[in-house]
C-alpha cells in the first residue's frame, strides 16, 4: 500500500513560494525556512519590503503598504510632499494639523490662522479656496 502524503504537509521551499509570486509584483527577498516563519518580500509596485508568511501569500495577501494606499484611494505617489502642503497652507493662512499627506482628495485638518477655528478640508479644496481668494483680491485691486 502506498501512502500519499497529504498536500497540506507539502513543505514550504523557496521554489514553492517563487511559483506563487511569479505572476505578482512581489519578489522573495529572504529564505523560506519553516511554515510558520515569515519571509522577507520585496514589493516591486511601491519599492517597500515587508515580512509575510508564505501561506498568507498563497491565500492572496499582499503588500501592506500598497493595501493602505489602495484603501485611501491613492494610486501613485502624491505630487505634493507633506512639507510642501504644510508650507502652502501656512503661506495662505492655515496651519496643518495632520502629520500624513496621502493625496489631494484626502481630508486634512487645518487651523484657520485668522479665526483659530479647526477646518477639515482636502488639499484640493484648500487650493481652490486660495485660487478664488487671489482672484477676488485682484478684482478688489482693480476697483
Ligand atoms: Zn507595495
Amino acid at each position: 500500500m502506498t501512502t500519499k502524503r497529504p498536500r497540506r504537509y507539502e513543505p514550504w521551499t523557496n521554489e514553492r513560494l517563487d511559483n506563487i509570486l511569479k505572476d505578482r509584483s512581489l519578489k522573495r527577498a529572504g529564505e523560506v525556512t519553516y511554515w510558520n516563519k515569515k519571509v522577507l518580500i520585496h514589493c516591486e509596485e511601491c519599492g517597500n519590503d515587508f515580512e509575510a508568511l508564505p501561506q498568507n501569500l498563497e491565500r492572496g495577501s499582499g503588500c501592506p503598504h500598497c493595501y493602505l494606499k489602495k484603501k485611501t484611494g491613492a494610486k501613485r505617489k502624491p505630487k505634493w510632499s507633506l512639507k510642501e502642503v504644510r508650507e502652502f497652507a501656512k503661506e495662505n493662512g492655515y496651519t496643518l494639523l495632520d502629520d500624513e499627506y496621502i493625496n489631494n482628495k484626502f481630508p486634512l485638518r487645518f487651523i484657520d490662522d485668522n479665526t483659530g477655528a479647526e477646518v477639515v478640508m482636502t488639499f484640493r479644496t484648500l487650493q481652490a479656496r486660495v485660487k478664488s481668494q487671489k482672484i477676488k483680491e485682484k478684482i478688489d485691486d482693480n476697483q
